[in-house]
């Protein structure tokens, strides 16, 4: 087994020739980050004639969005009941919808831009993991198609071999809106894009140091400086002490794939017939599908962000999780295993804003495939016409935590695992 992201291995992803490309004394905008959020903020601007040059520390993709299971999903990451519950009825409709049209705008690029990364409304499917949890969706559909007009369906205990080969759930939700995608194949697209757009992309280039005088911002960058009219960060999970305000307000968490060997035709149709994008409803998460044959199986099997370490400790649980779910595995190779960094607000939503004049787009809790892709569009164009405080995303507060108790170093995660494991338990 390789620790190394299988996606990798079906794409020429960006590399070292945007890492000599020479930085810009002065740009309108400066993008920190070379992810979907910020790629796709590029094309937005570059195609409005805005001079715009994205700043990535590494090389072009390198984050989550080359590292993800490509699950292009509707929905936010907490239920829509707690959403209406904090933000009310009005705000709570046009955040899902974003989510809807995220989708949309994922399809719409991919398009017209002739990205070839797999992108099809395969639905995704929604498993209960035990029966108490499946009691719930009968009204989960219900509550769906009344408030927010967005029609999904229960599949039941007996129906659910249609849609999966495994005998441990006990019921699903079946939306056949969301989609699936090859991730790498989509931002070396979506980087194409930019570029054919007018954007200039620079890796190796971290910002380091910012400043705002008056009204422009003085950019200090591993391999030099720039000054621009307007700073967008889109550094997610990899958000660092360069925004030490944001980094504060973003818990950086691990998740972690395994790819198998490719598998016969056969087995491939019997584990996902329709090949969904499949999750379950535990705290600990299981999230797999199928690319080329492969199972593509992830979870929050570490909670700390990548390394060598978390990354081999990840490959045997999640192998055994794998095997749970489906024993018809237990003899598959698994071919490679990676993991890479989620970011969470403090409650779990997205947040897109200013701040000290500095915009930002971060927070998507495991749901950026679509959100960074059509958050990275809208905040641009906020961006240009002044009005980002009217975003649905901007309309409520941003929380961090009191008396500095959190400076970016999740010292927490341990405790947050053990009490996941122990709502899991309980649940
Ligand atoms: C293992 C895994 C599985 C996931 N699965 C899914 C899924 O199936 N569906 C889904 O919707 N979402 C999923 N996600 C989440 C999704 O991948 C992210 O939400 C999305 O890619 C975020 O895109 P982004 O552009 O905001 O950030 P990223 O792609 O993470 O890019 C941020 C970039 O900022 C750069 N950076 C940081 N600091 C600096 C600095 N100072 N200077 C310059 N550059 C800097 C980093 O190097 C990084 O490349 C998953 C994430 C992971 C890790």
């Amino acid at each position: 087994m390789k620790q190394q992201i299988y996606w990798h291995t079906t794409v020429n992803m960006p590399g070292e020739e945007h890492a000599t490309t020479p930085l810009p004394s002065t740009v309108d905008v400066a993008v920190i980050g070379g992810g979907y959020t910020g790629l796709s903020a590029a094309r937005t601007l570059a195609k409005r004639g805005i001079k715009v040059a994205v700043l990535e520390a590494e090389t072009i993709g390198w984050g989550a969005s080359s590292r993800n299971g490509g699950m292009t999903l509707t929905g936010l990451k907490p239920a829509m009941q707690t959403v209406i519950k904090r933000y009310g009825r009005d705000l709570a409709k046009q955040l899902f919808q974003i989510s809807v049209d995220s989708v949309d705008t994922v399809e719409r690029v991919v398009k017209e831009e002739n990205i070839d990364c797999g992108f099809k409304r395969y639905g995704h499917l929604f498993v209960a993991t035990k029966p108490n949890h499946f009691d719930y969706f009968h009204d989960e559909v219900e509550f769906m198609a009344t408030e927010f007009n967005h029609n999904v369906r229960v599949v039941s205990p007996s129906e659910l071999k249609d849609e999966i080969g495994s005998t441990i759930y006990h019921g699903g939700i079946v939306d056949e809106v969301s989609g699936g995608l090859n991730p790498a194949q989509y931002v070396a697209g979506l980087a194409r894009a930019a570029e054919n757009a007018g954007a200039s992309l620079h890796a190796r280039a971290r910002v380091t140091h910012l400043t705002r005088r008056g009204t422009r911002f003085f950019i200090q960058t591993e391999r030099g400086n720039l000054e621009a009219e307007n700073v967008l960060v889109g550094t997610s999970g990899y958000t660092g002490s360069v925004t030490k305000k944001l980094q504060r307000k973003i818990i950086p968490i691990g998740s972690f794939i395994i790819a198998t060997e490719r598998l016969s035709d056969e087995l491939a149709n019997e584990l996902s017939p329709k090949n969904r994008m499949i999750f379950d409803s535990m705290h600990y998460l299981n999230y797999f599908r199928l690319w080329d044959n492969r199972m593509i199986f992830g979870g929050r099997a570490a909670f700390f962000p990548e390394n060598k370490n978390t990354i081999a400790r990840s490959a045997d649980i999640l192998r055994r999780e794998m095997i749970r779910v489906y024993p018809q595995l237990k003899d598959a190779k698994i071919d490679y295993v990676w993991g890479g960094t989620l970011d969470f607000a403090f409650d779990m939503m997205t947040h897109v804003g200013e701040i000290d004049g500095i915009y930002y787009s971060l927070g998507y809790a495991g749901h950026g495939v679509a959100m960074a892709s059509h958050l990275g569009k809208t905040v641009a164009e906020a961006m240009l016409a002044g009005n980002i405080k009217e975003h649905p995303f901007a309309k409520f507060d941003f929380p961090g935590v009191p008396l500095g108790l959190y400076n970016g170093f999740p010292w927490f995660l341990p405790f947050a695992g053990a009490w996941h494991k122990i709502l899991d338990w309980i649940e």
